[in-house]
């Protein structure tokens, strides 16, 4: 679980005791990690971004989306028989006519933005902000900057999210990987409230009855747990994260898979893994007894989270955490809920984030448009004729 408070430091990082991380990871020198941390802020990330965008007309726009899908202004490839020419191009109407099979095309024809209705520049300021957001962006803070309906913006996000999904490449992880799962989704369990046997009626029963179980020798009763933390964790999903490490210590992980479970369970997280991770790779983990299989098939690390974050050998979870971090931020100060069948979009969403902090701006932006623009019919195609996409199944859904 990731919800801990164990001792900061760790038992066996004292003098004479293995630097944390010895025994996994070699660690990187301090130019790389130098190289590692200035990054973020160095001019080069900076390529393309909102500004970029501003100075940009509807019609530049237009012809970027263009090479984004074609690769090419003249050479563009039918959608439908898959011709590649220099096809009848109707400039007044911005569509081409095949050569081969006389079928009439747009730049968004049969794509995630396929009758798509805002201008060009407009989607690609959508997406150079919703690149530049660290922990995400929110509806209502695209449809201010855009000057569109709050709906609008909310769809166009979220069809952002389902490009993340379509140019994720999912290779199997190997190597150092930590995985470890988080609650996420529903409502917070409501506080304990500490009542006295003295006044309260109903606690003084339940006292006395377990009392006379105690002496009889018969199991203690446990007190149930109430209708609204009930219903409060029906809409709570766990979501499962395998992070791949870079190699080298301090340069973080490099690889993120996530998946969105009902519960922590051996029965629930041995498909994600087994579909995930090579045989014979390194897995660090939390003491949680769904793992305890883990070491039929895998070299099987734990951090026992009740003493310490990360064991003297160097076992920790952090990379795991962190991805957690960024997700409840985003839920605290951006999101604020989740609906449970949307919680996969926003993990993959953050997924991404993580897998691609080092690249550029103008990298990510033209990584997005190439995946909205990607053969793909939209889950999201008829929202606003009041079509809601389906739900997608909770159970070992990947992303
Ligand atoms: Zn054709």
């Amino acid at each position: 679980m990731s919800s801990k408070s164990p001792a900061k430091s760790s038992p066996g990082s004292q003098a004479g005791a293995p630097t944390p991380h010895q025994t996994f990871l070699p660690r990187a020198d301090e130019a790389a990690r130098r190289k590692h941390r200035n990054l973020l802020t160095h001019a080069s990330t900076r390529d393309f971004t909102a500004a970029h965008v501003s100075n940009m007309t509807e019609d530049a726009c237009y012809w970027r989306f263009v090479e984004m899908r074609f690769g090419s202004r003249t050479q563009v490839t039918c959608p439908d028989c898959g011709a590649i020419d220099k096809h009848y191009y109707r400039s007044d109407r911005c569509q081409w006519r095949c050569k081969d099979c006389h079928h009439t095309f747009s730049i968004t024809s049969g794509t995630v933005l396929h009758s798509r209705k805002l201008p060009f520049k407009l989607i690609l300021l959508a997406i150079a902000f919703f690149v530049s957001g660290a922990k995400g962006v929110a509806g209502l803070h695209t449809h201010r900057l855009l000057n569109v309906q709050a709906k609008t913006a909310f769809l166009l996000n979220q069809k952002i999210r389902e490009a993340i999904s379509l140019i994720r490449e999912l290779p199997p992880l190997q190597g150092v990987i930590e995985l470890d799962g988080g609650h996420f989704g529903g409502r917070p369990r409501s506080g304990r409230v500490r009542r006295r046997p003295g006044k309260d009626k109903q606690v003084a029963e339940r006292i006395q009855s377990q009392m006379a179980a105690q002496n009889a020798g018969k199991p203690i009763p446990k007190a149930k747990p109430s209708k609204a933390n009930i219903e409060r964790l029906k809409k709570r999903r766990i979501v499962f994260v395998l992070r791949q490490h870079a190699g080298l210590h301090g340069l973080g992980a490099v690889t993120t898979r996530v998946f969105v479970l009902q519960a922590e369970s051996a029965a629930e997280v041995r498909a994600p893994i087994m579909r995930s991770v090579e045989p014979g790779s390194t897995i660090m983990s939390d003491e949680n007894a769904a793992y305890t299989w883990l070491s039929q098939h895998f070299d099987h690390h734990v951090v026992n989270h009740q003493l310490e974050y990360s064991s003297a050998a160097g076992v920790n979870e952090n990379q795991a955490e962190s991805f957690f971090s960024r997700l409840r931020r985003y839920v605290l100060g951006i999101g604020h809920k989740f609906e449970p069948q949307y919680i996969l979009d926003y993990a993959v969403e953050m997924a991404w984030r993580e897998d691609c902090r080092r690249q550029t701006e103008g990298t990510k932006t033209d990584a997005l448009t190439r995946g909205l623009l990607s053969s793909h019919t939209s889950k999201w195609r008829g929202y606003f004729q009041g079509r809601i996409p389906s739900s997608r199944t909770d159970s070992v859904a990947q992303g």
